[in-house]
């Protein structure tokens, strides 16, 4: 039987839930400054372009709309580092309240 206690975690999983233990320390620092420490890379939460399983950017509780330009997307979030498209997905998804 496995111990769920030493069950491997994903990456961008540990790394949310360390950005989230590190909040209340963060609440002192700027807020440009806590994002750029909490980001994470595309990568490591699997973002993508596209919607999945009706689940899109626009409708996530990190999004912060920027309109797009002819070089592309120009949205942030607040949790992946890098410019993100209204229309994608990752892994961090929350629903907006
Ligand atoms: S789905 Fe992921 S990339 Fe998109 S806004 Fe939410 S946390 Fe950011």
């Amino acid at each position: 039987m496995t111990d769920p206690a030493n069950k491997p975690q994903n990456p961008a999983r540990r790394r949310l839930l360390q950005a989230a233990a590190a909040a209340p320390a963060l609440a002192f620092v700027t807020p440009c400054r806590a994002e750029a420490d909490a980001a994470m890379s595309k990568a490591e939460v699997g973002y993508q372009d596209v919607p999945k399983n009706g689940q899109v950017c626009a409708a996530c509780v990190y999004f912060m709309f920027a309109p797009a330009t002819s070089a592309g997307p120009a949205s942030h979030c607040a949790m992946v580092a890098g410019l993100i498209s209204p229309a994608g997905w990752c892994e961090v998804w929350a629903p907006k309240q």
